[in-house]
């Protein structure tokens, strides 16, 4: 398989899993009564905290940083903590994220001192929320099996808003596991093994923060995902050992876990992250973007592909034109 079809399958597959995801609610049970297996893109509930009213097949914040970063690296031909500023503070301008529920409270707090005038590098001193692992797959991208590489901009990228070892630890998973999924040979242990290196190297950079260890909670989901249970009794587990919630310690550790119960297959992956619940359209993003590097754009369903693309959000990122430039700046075009 060739490289672009790795580097669109992982933006394609961020998106899958985003808008898969998008429509589950907080608790297993409630998603579980309302829609059974969510199979397929859903308009989310009225009642939902976050996406009421939003369309079957809507990408959220996740995806929208994902590509605006990705769009900021390639106009600085490579990953800086300027670039990350702006994608980020023009991103919730655009947006209206000082009315946007959808806005995770890191950012926030990130965007709104760099707007005071911060340093970048003090803005995000305290971010410790999962909204680093979201939006981070681009940068496994730009550096296809040079994992270590991956882990120091994924911090470049965490500074401006999670520039705190735990949020640091969690990109630099996601950043690693992207970076070996991209490669021709890579399998689900390597990628694996990728995200645990990452984790543990992401780990030596920013604010001394407290939480537990990504690394560790890793490995953890992965046992559970590898139990002979039936699917729905160890979602169940995951929901209540690793955790679904806001914490990116969690997040992180069950996006792995449900690319592993769903063998990296995008689709198969996205149903469990969405049946999951929680912050689901965030551990699907990031599972899915993972799975669609690994297994390229022909693993992603053709009708998920199409909805992605007529969907006006979406559209507007233009994902075909980033892997292009994604692949001219990596191939050295
Ligand atoms: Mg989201």
């Amino acid at each position: 398989m060739n490289l672009k079809s790795k580097i669109l399958g992982g933006l394609y597959g961020q998106a899958l899993g985003d808008a898969w995801g998008m429509p589950a609610y907080f608790d297993p049970d409630q998603t579980w009564r309302t829609f059974g297996w969510i199979t397929t893109f859903l308009p989310a509930p009225a009642d939902h905290e976050v996406h009421g009213g939003l369309p079957a097949g809507r990408i959220t914040d996740d995806s929208e940083q994902a590509f605006s970063l990705a769009r900021a690296y390639l106009a600085a031909g490579g990953v800086t903590v300027d670039a990350s500023v702006k994608a980020i503070v023009d991103w919730y301008d655009r947006t209206g994220g000082d009315q946007s529920r959808y806005v995770g409270p890191s950012t926030r707090r990130g965007v709104l001192a760099l707007k005071r005038g911060e340093d970048p590098y003090q803005a995000g001193r305290m971010g410790d929320t999962n909204g680093a692992a979201m939006r981070v797959s681009p940068v496994g991208l730009l550096h296809p099996g040079a994992p270590v590489a991956a882990v120091e901009d994924a911090y470049l990228s965490c500074v401006p808003t999670h520039n705190t070892n735990v949020a640091s630890s969690g990109a630099g998973a996601v950043a690693a596991a992207v970076s070996i999924a991209v490669t021709p040979d890579a399998t689900l242990d390597s990628i694996v093994a990728a995200g645990i290196l990452g984790a543990e190297l992401g780990r030596k950079r920013g604010t001394v923060w407290l939480g537990p260890s990504v690394a560790r909670r890793i490995e953890m989901a992965v046992q559970i995902a590898l139990r002979p249970d039936e699917p729905l009794v160890r979602l169940r587990d995951l929901y209540a050992d690793i955790g679904t919630s806001l914490s990116i310690v969690e997040t992180v550790g069950a996006a792995f876990g449900v690319l592993v119960m769903g063998k990296g297959d995008p689709a198969t992956v996205a149903m469990y992250a969405a049946n999951l619940s929680g912050d689901a359209d965030t551990v699907a993003a990031i599972a899915c973007a993972i799975a669609g590097a690994y297994q390229g754009i022909d693993a992603i369903p053709e009708w998920a592909v199409a909805a992605l693309n007529a969907d006006e959000i979406f559209a507007s990122y233009d994902v075909p034109a980033l892997a292009d430039g994604i692949e001219k700046l990596v191939s050295g075009a």
